[in-house]
């Protein structure tokens, strides 16, 4: 069988793929001179699939009570629970799956024609001791952690939730990248640089990344964000600050979540499936606009989180992370950073914008005689 480097998202696959250096035409994806790889004349990638594999069940083997609403092909499993392939068909996918893989073709050739799961998503002993959230799910924590116990709980695994912390961490070295940050402002003149940085701690009121009283400064990556994310109304004027970093700094980048390789030295692919899910609720949870009408406790999951990163410390007793790079759900195009030391970034300049034009878009949902 013969496939390409571009038939895959997954680096790993991609950088054995690539320092091959075959050149020619893929049939599968249709790229033209890629890196081909050609199964019967190599055998690096053989095998590859079989740890992520072998964490699935078929449906005849899995607990009677398992949901079946859970279940699925282990092409969709593969699909959709982590970013591998490409966008190329189902049956490619399944071919390479199966070329790849002939051991577990041979031994266990169910995994292809039945649906499969993982059997220990629901197995109480192995989410103990497996699972960021143990024998729990995300919204228990939020129950917990807002009506039951806010600074003990016991409902996360610490050194489990370092550990996943530690795969996506990121250094973001000092370059000519610029970061903003915006804010409504009364007048055309708007803030000067001194009033752009993050509020001083007496003033600061809840966030998802800062309780009240702990000033963290907010930042994004892309100036249009911005607007997005402080949802500038028509007319507005609008102030954003650019700012340059002064030292270097290491982030927990939750956009990484979905990137984290199944292919790695000892990886653990059921407990690392089980986990992905709680670590991308909780960039999702970071992500989520502030609305007026929002309880300060709504804030307390996201809060806890964030503070639990900042108390991460390496062998040395030195915290590791800087800050929190999560997706803007404003605006597809824009990290945001939650930054603990705001002290690690300077204003140089701020400029203020009106608005003069809003597009909004919009979906019927519902309609009342
Ligand atoms: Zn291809």
């Amino acid at each position: 069988m013969v496939f390409c480097s571009d038939c895959f998202r997954n680096l790993e696959i991609k950088a054995i793929i690539e320092e091959r250096g075959i050149e020619g035409d893929c049939s599968i994806c249709g790229s033209k001179q890629a890196k081909i790889y050609d199964t019967d004349i190599d055998l690096t990638l053989i095998g590859i699939f079989d740890n992520l594999l072998s964490a699935y069940t078929a449906e005849d083997d899995l607990p009677s009570d398992y949901p079946k609403e859970e279940l699925r092909t282990i092409v969709d499993a593969v699909r959709n629970e982590w970013d591998i392939f490409a966008d190329i068909s189902d049956v490619d996918v399944s071919n390479i799956l199966k070329t790849l893989s002939p051991t577990i073709l041979e031994d266990y050739p169910v995994i292809f024609e039945k649906k499969v799961g993982i059997p220990e998503k629901y197995d109480k002993e192995y989410l103990q001791s497996h699972s960021i959230l143990r024998t729990e799910k995300w919204d228990d924590f939020v129950e917990s952690i807002k009506h039951k116990n806010r600074f003990h709980t016991d409902l996360i695994d610490k050194d489990l939730l370092k550990k996943y912390c530690l795969d996506i961490s990121k250094k973001i070295p000092i370059t000519k990248q610029r970061f903003y940050r915006g804010r409504v402002a009364k007048n055309a003149d708007g803030f000067p640089p001194s009033e752009m940085g993050a509020p001083p701690q007496e003033y600061a009121s809840n966030g998802r990344a800062n309780s009240a009283g702990i000033s963290r400064l907010y930042l994004t990556d892309n100036k249009e964000t911005t607007f997005h994310e402080i949802r500038a109304a028509e007319y507005d004027y609008v102030s954003v600050g650019t700012f340059k970093q002064l030292k270097e700094i290491t982030v927990v980048d939750l956009k990484q979540i979905h990137k984290i390789s199944p292919f790695g030295v000892d990886v653990d692919c059921t407990s690392l499936a089980i986990n992905r899910e709680h670590l991308l609720k909780i960039n999702q949870e970071m992500s989520k606009p502030m609305r007026s009408g929002d309880s300060p406790l709504d804030y307390l999951p996201t809060q806890y989180i964030c503070d639990f990163v900042m108390s991460i410390t390496d062998e040395d007793g030195n915290t590791v992370f800087d800050g929190i790079e999560y997706q803007s759900a404003m605006h597809s195009r824009g990290s945001n950073f939650a930054i603990f030391n705001p002290e690690n970034f300077k204003c140089t300049y701020s400029r203020t914008f009106e608005v003069t034009k809003l597009r909004y878009t919009k979906e019927l949902l519902s309609k009342q005689k």
